[in-house]
């Protein structure tokens, strides 16, 4: 060969291998952590109120990410003597494993306080809202789920538990907020350098449905409101019904079941069968439609008019509330926040009672928070009364007051429930609570609360 061809082709070569060496390829999001349905709830154990249904989400091939609020350190440690943030570190274990038997491992702790409380108000206090938030918003950018599940942020009479709301107003928070890249920017902002410490390198992320389960005893309410499954079908993978499956999930919780758990273990495949029907593990799994940016009806499947990839980010629109030129009293607490959030949220659909409602413990106090608003250029007085079952007393916050030109105060009724008796049920028949406010002989305000006495209702 000439010598002038040896050196075309050396030049060839080396450009061309500088050509192959300059294409490199961007790094791009871990497809590991890219989860089809991202579960959001409050403590250990929590997600046995999806796994019948996840069962079948897995089996079809979906890809399932977990969050879970606190770690559950509250309440008894029923298999050893570690309490509080030990018995949290024990049940996260627990957690992992439970879902480690669906093949699970996309799973994370938002930081939260376990607290034993009906009012999600404290929940989101102790948890640190702020914080839980910004981690949640993390997760869902880091799990790009399709469909979000959480519980219904609502207020029911049913066990009801405060994190367990908290759970279902992050998630639907977090849903709202984690396509919005000015919404905590650094998560997705570009790193500046190789080892970057501070910035993100996230993309905004916007989930394309939001369903809800919930934890309250009102069916009646829920009923068609969302898709309904049956648990009782057998996976193709592991050939055993999906609400079996669900159940041995369960058994790594022995810190709060370890009796219900010892029990089952004794227990022949037959005796399981019977104890499902008994316990709800066999019930039809339903869930309520929160909303859909990409349409579908609202009972048909969770994945109906779900295709992958990116939609565009949609800012729910807050529907004004109305305002009252008078003096007025009202409702405040977790019902007028859940009203407000509700409107916030684009989700007035949701199923709330009417009259707002509670369970409360007998021998307790039942706390009824009020605004009084008066937008008017002068000093007012206003009078509180509550209209009361037989055996409940007014305990503090009944009487007159004054309240200043153009403000809006806060005022508290407390009525006190009567005693537990030997022989009370352990519930009872709801009784209706009226508050009534007036000013000048004129009615301001008439607040209504449904409360179910019970022998005993601490949320655990
Ligand atoms: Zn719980």
């Amino acid at each position: 060969m000439r010598p002038v061809f040896v050196l075309l082709f050396a030049i060839f070569g080396f450009v061309a291998t500088l050509v192959a060496q300059d294409v490199k390829p961007l790094r791009q999001a871990d497809e590991r952590y890219k989860a089809d349905i991202l579960v959001v709830v409050a403590h250990p154990d929590d997600e046995a109120a999806a796994t019948p249904y996840l069962a079948r989400a897995l089996d079809e091939g979906k890809h399932v990410a977990v969050a879970y609020g606190t770690r559950g350190s509250s309440g008894e440690n029923q298999s050893g003597a570690e309490q509080a943030a030990a018995l949290g570190a024990i049940r996260e274990i627990e957690a992992r494993r439970s879902l480690a038997h669906f093949g699970i491992t996309n799973v994370w702790f938002l930081g939260g306080k376990d607290t034993a409380s009906q009012d999600v108000l404290q929940s989101l206090a102790n948890w640190d809202h702020g914080a839980a938030l910004e981690n949640l918003v993390r997760i869902m950018r880091v799990t790009r789920p399709e469909v979000v599940l959480t519980f219904l942020p609502g207020t029911f009479i049913g066990e009801d538990h405060g994190d367990h709301q908290a759970s279902g107003v992050l998630a639907t928070e977090a849903f709202d907020l984690a396509g919005n890249p000015t919404v905590f920017p650094s998560q997705v902002a570009a790193p500046l350098r190789r080892l970057e410490p501070y910035l993100e390198n996230l993309q905004p992320w916007q989930p394309k449905k939001i369903y809800y389960f919930p934890d309250a005893e009102r069916d009646d309410l829920f009923k068609g409101k969302g898709p309904a499954y049956s648990v009782k079908e057998i996976a193709k993978s592991s050939k055993k019904a999906y609400w079996r499956l669900a159940l041995e999930g369960f058994l790594t919780h022995e810190t709060q079941a370890k009796g219900y758990i010892d029990r089952l273990h004794k227990m022949s495949d037959a005796e399981i069968e019977k104890l499902a029907e008994s316990d709800g593990w066999g019930d039809a799994q339903h869930f309520v439609l929160g909303k859909s940016l990409v349409g579908g009806s609202v009972t048909g499947d969770i994945f109906e008019s779900i295709t992958p990839g990116l939609i565009a980010v949609t800012h729910p629109e807050v529907v004004a509330e109305p305002q009252q030129p008078e003096l007025s009293v009202e409702l405040a607490g977790p019902w007028k926040f859940y009203a407000q959030f509700r409107r916030a949220h684009a989700l007035t659909h949701l199923p709330h009672p009417e009259p707002p409602e509670i369970a409360l413990q007998l021998g307790t106090t039942l706390v009824i928070p009020l605004w009084v608003h008066n937008p008017t250029a002068s000093s007012q007085e206003i009078a509180l009364a509550a209209d009361l079952p037989a055996g409940w007393t007014a305990q503090s916050g009944t009487g007159k007051f004054s309240i200043g030109p153009k403000e809006t105060c806060a005022a508290r009724v407390e009525i006190n429930l009567p005693p537990p008796t030997d022989h009370a049920p352990r519930k009872q028949d709801a009784q209706e609570i009226t508050v009534r406010a007036t000013a000048r002989e004129q009615s301001v305000g008439v607040i209504k609360l449904r409360v179910e006495p019970r022998k005993r209702t601490l949320p655990e």
